[in-house]
This record gives C-alpha cells, sequence and structure tokens, in this order.
C-alpha cells in the first residue's frame, strides 16, 4: 500500500481501537494508543514497532475482517514496521532488499558461500577441504586465521553502524528527545521487558500463535533463539579472547568455554528456530503481512542453517569432513551477518527503541 495510503488506514484503524478499548490489557500498544486523540507518523511508527504480533487482539475483535470496519491491527503493524526497517535503514541503495528479503538472503549467503570456497580453493587448494585435520590450529590449515577474523569483523562493525544509524532516526522521528538519557529508570524497565519477552505473554495466556488458541509456545520458542543467539555470541568471543589475547588456537576441548556455550547455544538456536518455523508455516495467513513473513521465514532459516552447521562442525571436526563444514558453516555465517541490518534481525534495534519510549511514557504518566 503507498505510504499516505498506509498512514490514513492506520489512523483510521486506532482510533476505532481507540473507542473500543476492548483490548487494553493485552500489550504495551492500547494503552499507549489512548494517551493520542489523534496520529501523527512518528505516533504510528512507534505504535507498530511496540506490537508483537502476538494475533491476541485480531481473534479478540468484532471489527475484524469480514466485518466492515475491516480491523486487523497485527497486519497493518507488520506493515509499518517493514516500512520502518526500509526506510531507517543506510545507505538507501540497499533498502530494495527489504522487498524481497527471502531472495535477497538466499543470492547474498550463496554468495558468500561461494566466495569463502573459491579463495580456500585458490590459496590452499582442493585437497584441504578433504583431508582431516587435527590438533592445534586445525581450522586456520583451511581457512587462516587473519581471514577468519578481519572480514567478520569489518562486517560486525558495519552492520552495527546501520543498526545504530536506524535506532537514531527512529528517535528523532518518533521525537524522543533526551528523555532517555534523563530517565535511566525507565531504561532498565524496557531492558526487563526486553529480555523478559513481557508482551509475548499476551494478557497473561500467551499468543493467540499459529491460531485462535491461546499458546506460550511462541514466546519459549523466541526465548530459546534469542538466549541461544547470546551463548553463541559468548562463545565466539570468548574464543577471540583466547586466540587473540592468551595465545590458545582454535580447536578447544569439549570442556572448554567456548565449546559448552556454543553447544547450548546451538541447542537452543536449532529447537527454537526449528519451533518458529514450524508455528510461522501452520500460522494463519489473514492477519500476516507477506514482506515480513518472507523476512521472518528467511532469517530463522538462515539461523537454523548456522546453528546447524556449526554444531555438525563441532562433531565432525577431527574428521576428513571438517574443511568442507567450515567452509559451509562460514558461508552461512557470512551471509547472516551481511544480511542483519537489512532483515528481519533489525527488529531488535527499532523494538528495544519503542520499548524504552514505552516506559518513559508510562513513568510520566504514572508519575506526572
Ligand atoms: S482490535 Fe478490535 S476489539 Fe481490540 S480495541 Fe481495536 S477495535 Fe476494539
Ligand atoms: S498483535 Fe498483540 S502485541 Fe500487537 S497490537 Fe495486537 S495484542 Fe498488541
Amino acid at each position: 500500500m503507498p505510504e499516505a495510503e498506509l498512514l490514513k488506514e492506520a489512523e483510521r484503524q486506532l482510533m476505532i481501537c481507540n473507542a473500543c478499548r476492548y483490548c487494553e490489557g493485552y500489550c504495551a500498544v492500547f494503552p499507549a494508543l489512548e494517551l493520542r486523540r489523534t496520529f501523527t507518523k512518528g505516533d504510528l511508527i512507534y505504535l507498530a514497532n511496540l506490537c508483537f504480533d502476538c494475533r491476541d487482539c485480531y481473534y479478540a475483535c468484532q471489527y475484524a475482517p469480514p466485518h466492515e470496519f475491516a480491523v486487523n491491527i497485527p497486519k497493518l503493524t507488520a506493515e509499518l514496521r517493514v516500512n520502518t526497517y526500509r526506510d531507517f535503514s543506510w545507505p538507501a541503495i540497499l533498502s530494495g532488499l527489504f522487498k524481497r528479503n527471502g531472495l535477497a538472503t538466499s543470492l547474498i549467503t550463496t554468495g558468500s558461500l561461494i566466495v569463502i570456497l573459491l579463495l580456500v580453493l585458490a590459496f590452499k587448494g582442493p585437497a584441504v577441504l578433504f583431508g582431516a585435520h587435527v590438533g592445534e590450529g586445525a581450522f586456520y590449515r583451511v581457512v587462516p586465521y587473519a581471514a577468519m577474523t578481519v572480514p567478520p569483523l569489518i562486517i560486525t562493525l558495519y552492520g552495527l553502524a546501520v543498526l545504530l544509524a536506524g535506532m537514531f532516526r527512529f528517535w528523532r522521528e518518533t521525537r524522543g528527545g533526551l528523555s532517555a538519557v534523563i530517565d535511566p529508570g525507565a531504561l532498565g524497565r524496557a531492558t526487563q521487558d526486553a529480555f523478559g519477552l513481557k508482551y509475548l505473554r499476551g494478557g497473561g495466556v500467551g499468543c493467540n500463535y499459529p491460531n485462535a488458541n491461546f499458546s506460550q509456545l511462541r514466546r519459549w520458542f523466541h526465548h530459546l533463539v534469542f538466549y541461544g543467539f547470546l551463548l553463541d555470541f559468548a562463545s565466539t568471543s570468548v574464543a577471540a579472547f583466547y586466540g587473540h589475547f592468551l595465545g590458545w588456537p582454535a580447536p578447544y576441548p569439549l570442556l572448554s568455554w567456548p565449546v559448552v556455550l556454543g553447544t547450548v547455544g546451538g541447542i537452543g538456536l536449532l529447537i527454537g528456530t526449528s519451533g518458529l518455523l514450524y508455528l510461522k508455516f501452520k500460522s494463519d495467513r489473514l492477519p500476516a503481512e507477506g514482506r515480513m513473513l518472507s523476512m521472518d521465514i528467511a532469517f530463522l532459516a538462515l539461523l537454523l542453517l548456522t546453528s546447524l552447521t556449526g554444531m555438525l562442525l563441532l562433531a565432525l571436526r577431527e574428521t576428513p569432513a571438517m574443511g568442507t563444514l567450515l567452509v559451509i558453516h562460514l558461508g552461512t555465517v557470512g551471509g547472516l551477518f551481511i544480511t542483519a541490518p537489512y532483515g528481519k534481525f533489525a527488529h531488535m534495534v527499532y523494538r528495544y527503541a519503542a520499548l524504552v519510549r514505552n516506559s518513559i511514557e508510562q513513568r510520566r504518566r504514572d508519575y506526572p
């Protein structure tokens, strides 16, 4: 839908909600919209990014399609969120990656894999892919240490810069001002809400996901993905510290911190991403938005592939399959990090910013 039309439609639906107020116990969106009589573009962006797509309001709504009012808040907010990710990303020329995100993610990941494979073939030769490598520095006999650390670091810093620039634009558009700096209590509460996935509890009984029945499954799978990702990140950081500062090269023993953290995180990611993908495929399409669905599936599939190849690499690291698995794993990790600022990963920064904004607003309402 063209932007002007979408904003008008959003205002129409939210005006109905403001008069109805039936859903105010489900999440933070409804209490926040009730503080407003009219909605600026910044208000709509803020409210959309507060929505966790739990769909409780959709199944509870007496005005949802086929009613002539056609109120469909999860679909509406998802469309606004995709536009937020696209409009606030940088550089503008790459914002098209949000349009056909599934295709873009597949092509970039395949490209990353091919580049790494060609570089290994050119500099190390094909034999390195099929020989067994064991002992200290085994991985670096296939892909040198510098090649395994410098490009990922540059890509990660670039991704962080793009996401932080997007967060800054979000904050400016929603007129957050300096409120976050002067209200650390609100920051703490928003962080607690984000880490506890508070609004995936719905009104307390869970999401209406994948259908009209209440369930906590989505929240638990999301927890496994989120904390699994953090544990894997911690594992990589500890391994980098060992290699760079202590001079202990990978691979590490099974009972070392990098392997234990990586294994627990990897198992969490495998279960969480498979579960969320299953729920996505089973989910009702009426409250869904096409571009968001494609983005969700691409991101989850790539995370699943990354954790699967990582676990296989761990299990088979002392066999002749190690070289090939290492190239495949690095290719998928490359795809994940290159596409991070241009896909579903971006939701983390905007949702967190919206939670901070909401926390500030709530404290001002409760303690004027
Ligand atoms: S989604 Fe429907 S039931 Fe809920 S507040 Fe809006 S109009 Fe009312
Ligand atoms: S889908 Fe859930 S989180 Fe989003 S507005 Fe409706 S009740 Fe709130």
